[in-house]
């Protein structure tokens, strides 16, 4: 088992390590699963972009699905982003810790009829719309309740791009769900136009491919798409857009080093965006999505051993995090690298071992066959890194078991951000 190369995450004087925080003095105040996460990591990954992007005109939106935690939000919120948002849930979560509506964009295949009308009364930066009837419904409700100045507007377009990552992160294949074809976007605008009152605000474009994704080609093709269709509208229209949201999907090491970096990323884009022969896209406001590639690698996830459990010819670690607390291996195959909380066990024999957790499923299971010291044991506790983007805003309470408590750690100072669920929370709402 290899160390940890992960800034921010280390062994010191043979313990783990988040910034200057022991995470064993973590795990007896606050016991186990327990998500843990660095600020400066974040911090770190948003000047990373502020830095790769100067000199354009950007906003980042920080898409808040990746982990959706009040402090977080906040800490965020401070570093001047924005946020991206997928519904009002998340929208009531951003105006709570504060955030300009200016600074929020909608997006969402599904946003209802309740949802659009509450976002179009509001000065969003902009509702990405994501379907021709999506289009019809914000067209309806713009009559019917007589909204004036109703939020801007932009199409997400679906570029028919293949990101080459997990199947079920892809956002930008025909065959996805999300966002509309150039035909249809052309078609809809037409049909707009073609009508005697036009009292929308259409904005511009959004394009988001998909999530982890490694490398700049897909992300090149599906901007240079977005491009050449803006390019069309605006010839065949009486419209010039100002928007082009460029999404997220920066993917994050989860093992061995960084393939597609935020610096490689703002290089492409400041080529595209910047060059002098491209005066017209100068005066576009650019937008941008990131959610794992900020977050991502700043959390972990601290679990307790509860059994070994060795068969004939297997080899079992039996942990108090499941399948509820991270989903991502369930339901992706995702594969996070494990540590131990001592040092000690990166050496020593090690044998073939399952890292399975406790909940129902056989899905349950977050490595398969790692080579991990054959003396750990009942009691010791394993980080699962790489852990702070889709894990706990994904958790659940399957086997009606409690979600973790959330530390963030800031140098030599941690705050607990979020409490261990309560036997209450579980059962809170129901009805008997
Ligand atoms: C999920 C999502 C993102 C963030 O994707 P990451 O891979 O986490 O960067 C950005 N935009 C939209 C529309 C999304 O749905």
């Amino acid at each position: 088992m290899k160390k940890s190369i992960r800034p921010d995450f280390q062994y010191q004087k043979g313990s783990f390590y988040c910034e200057s925080i022991e995470l064993s003095k973590l795990v007896k105040k606050f016991s186990t699963p327990l998500y843990v996460y660095s600020e400066n990591n974040f911090k770190n990954k948003i000047m990373r972009y502020q830095n790769a992007l100067k000199n354009l005109n950007y906003n980042i939106f920080y898409a808040v699905k990746a982990n959706s935690n009040l402090t977080i939000l906040k800490k965020i919120k401070s570093l001047h982003c924005g946020v991206d948002l997928v519904s009002i849930g998340e929208l009531k979560r951003a105006e709570k810790v504060g955030f300009k509506h200016e600074k929020m964009v909608f997006s969402g295949v599904g946003k209802t009829k309740e949802e659009l009308l509450y976002a179009l009364r509001l000065p969003l930066h902009s509702i990405n719309i994501e379907s021709e009837a999506e289009f019809k419904m914000i067209q309806l409700l713009v009559n019917q309740y007589q909204i004036k100045n109703p939020c801007a507007l932009s199409f997400r377009f679906n570029p028919d791009v293949n990101p080459k990552t997990h199947p079920y992160i892809s956002t930008g294949l025909k065959e996805n769900k999300f966002g509309l074809d150039r035909e249809e976007i052309l078609k809809v605008l037409h049909d707009y136009f073609s009508e005697k009152n036009q009292n929308l605000n259409i904005k511009g474009l959004s394009v988001h491919i998909g999530s982890q994704i490694e490398s700049l080609t897909p992300f090149k093709e599906a901007l240079q798409k977005t491009l050449d269709l803006m390019t069309a509208i605006e010839e065949k229209f009486p419209i010039k857009l100002k928007i082009l949201d460029c999404g997220g999907g920066i993917g994050i090491p989860y093992k061995g080093n960084e393939k597609l970096s935020i610096e490689s990323y703002g290089v492409m884009i400041q080529k595209l965006f910047n060059l002098e022969k491209n005066r017209r896209w100068k005066e576009l406001q650019l937008g941008f999505e990131p959610g794992r590639s900020i977050i991502g690698s700043s959390g972990i996830l601290i679990t307790k051993v509860i059994f070994r459990k060795s068969k004939a010819h297997k080899e079992f670690l039996v942990v108090d995090a499941g399948m509820n607390d991270l989903m991502r291996p369930a339901l992706y195959q995702s594969v996070h690298e494990i540590l131990p909380l001592k040092e000690k066990f990166t050496k020593g024999l090690q044998k073939k071992t399952d890292i399975v957790g406790p909940v129902c499923e056989s899905s349950d299971f977050f490595v398969k066959n790692i080579k991990i010291n054959a003396e750990i044991n009942s009691e010791d506790f394993l980080v699962i890194l790489d852990t702070g983007a889709y894990g706990m805003s994904m958790s659940n309470q399957y086997n009606s078991r409690l979600r973790p408590a959330e530390i963030l750690v800031s140098k030599n100072s941690y705050k607990q951000i979020r409490k261990r669920d309560s036997f209450e929370d579980l059962i809170k709402g129901e009805i008997c």
